[in-house]
C-alpha cells in the first residue's frame, strides 16, 4: 500500500525588512516541484531530504554551503544532520570546512561509519577521503566586506524534511551557523534531537537561534510531545516553538508527520519556507 507523500523546505528563519526574496521564492518554488516529483515517483524520503538540502547548499542563497558567512575568526565553520525515520541511522558533522555541500559528507558518516556525528579536523580528513567537491577558494562563500557598508547580511540555515510513499520519513539540516559565532562554536543543527530529527512518526528540522533549541532539545521535545503525550504534529510543534521563545530564543520549526500533516511555524520574523502538502500543492512563503 502506498501513502501520501509530503514535504517541507526551509531556507533559515528570519527575514530582512526591505529585502526582496524573488530569488529564494523562486528557489524554493522550482525546489519544491523538484521534490514533489521526486516523491511521486517513488523517490526515498532520505534520498529526497538529501537532495533538497544539496541543492540549498549549492544555490549559494542561504547561509549553507555555498552560501555560508565567517566566525568571528574569519573562518567558515559548517555543521550538517542527517536522519533516517525508518531506521533511525543519523550521521552528521560539525565545524567542517572546505566542502560545498556538508550534508553530503553527514551522510556518508552515516552510511560508512558506525558514529553519528564527526567534527573538526577530523571531518575534514574524513571528507577529504571521499569524492566530495571542495570549497575552491574563500570567494566560493560569503565574504563580507572588508569595511563595514549598508549590504544586508544573508541569513539562512536550511532544511528539508519528507514522507515518501512508502510511510518513510527522514529530515536533513545544513548550516553556516550564526552570525559571528566564535570559532568552534556548535549550533543545534548537527545535535541529533535538537535541530535534526526523524522517527516513525515525525521528521523535524529547526532553525533560528540554535542555543536555544540546544537547551531544549527541541526537535527530540517535538518528538516526545507527539510520542508519548499524543500531541498532534501541529500541536506538538507549535508548543515547542513557544517553549523556545519562553526561553528568550527565536526561530522555527519545519515538521511532517506520518499521516502526512506537514508544518512550518515560527516566532521569528518570518522563515523562507516552501511546503508541498499531500495534495501536492506548493506553498511557498518568507513571512
Ligand atoms: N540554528 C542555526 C545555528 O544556531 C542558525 C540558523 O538556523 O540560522 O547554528
Amino acid at each position: 500500500m502506498t501513502s501520501p507523500t509530503a514535504l517541507a523546505i526551509h531556507g533559515g528563519a528570519g527575514v530582512l525588512g526591505d529585502h526582496d526574496y524573488a530569488a529564494v521564492r523562486a528557489h524554493l518554488a522550482a525546489l519544491a516541484e523538484h521534490g514533489r516529483n521526486m516523491l511521486q515517483s517513488g523517490g526515498r524520503a532520505i534520498d529526497v531530504v538529501t537532495a533538497m538540502v544539496e541543492d540549498l547548499e549549492a544555490s549559494g542563497l542561504y547561509v549553507a554551503g555555498k552560501g555560508s558567512s565567517p566566525n568571528a575568526a574569519g573562518r567558515y565553520e559548517l555543521d550538517a544532520a542527517i536522519m533516517d525515520g525508518e531506521t533511525r541511522a543519523a550521521g552528521s558533522v560539525a565545524t567542517l570546512t572546505g566542502f560545498v555541500s556538508p550534508i553530503r559528507v553527514a551522510r556518508a558518516v552515516m552510511e560508512k561509519t558506525p558514529h553519528v556525528m564527526v567534527a573538526g579536523n577530523g571531518a575534514v580528513n574524513f571528507a577529504s577521503l571521499g569524492a566530495f567537491e571542495r570549497v575552491e577558494s574563500v570567494n566560493d562563500y560569503y565574504v563580507p566586506a572588508a569595511e563595514p557598508d549598508d549590504r544586508e547580511f544573508p541569513t539562512g540555515t536550511v532544511g528539508a524534511v519528507a514522507l515518501d510513499s512508502q510511510g518513510r520519513l527522514a529530515a536533513a539540516t545544513s548550516t553556516g551557523g550564526t552570525l559571528d559565532k566564535l570559532e568552534g562554536r556548535v549550533g543545534d543543527c548537527p545535535i541529533i534531537g535538537s535541530g535534526t530529527w526523524a522517527d516513525d512518526q515525525v521528521a523535524i528540522s529547526c532553525t533560528g537561534q540554535g542555543e536555544f533549541f540546544m537547551r531544549l532539545a527541541a526537535a527530540k521535545d517535538l518528538a516526545a510531545r507527539i510520542e508519548f503525550g499524543g500531541a498532534n504534529v501541529t500541536d506538538a510543534t507549535r508548543a515547542t516553538v513557544d517553549a523556545v521563545g519562553k526561553l528568550g530564543g527565536e526561530g522555527g520549526i519545519i515538521a511532517v508527520g506520518r499521516d502526512g500533516t506537514v508544518v512550518d511555524i515560527f516566532n521569528s520574523p518570518g522563515m523562507k519556507r516552501a511546503v508541498v502538502d499531500t495534495a501536492g500543492e506548493i506553498r511557498v512563503a518568507v513571512d
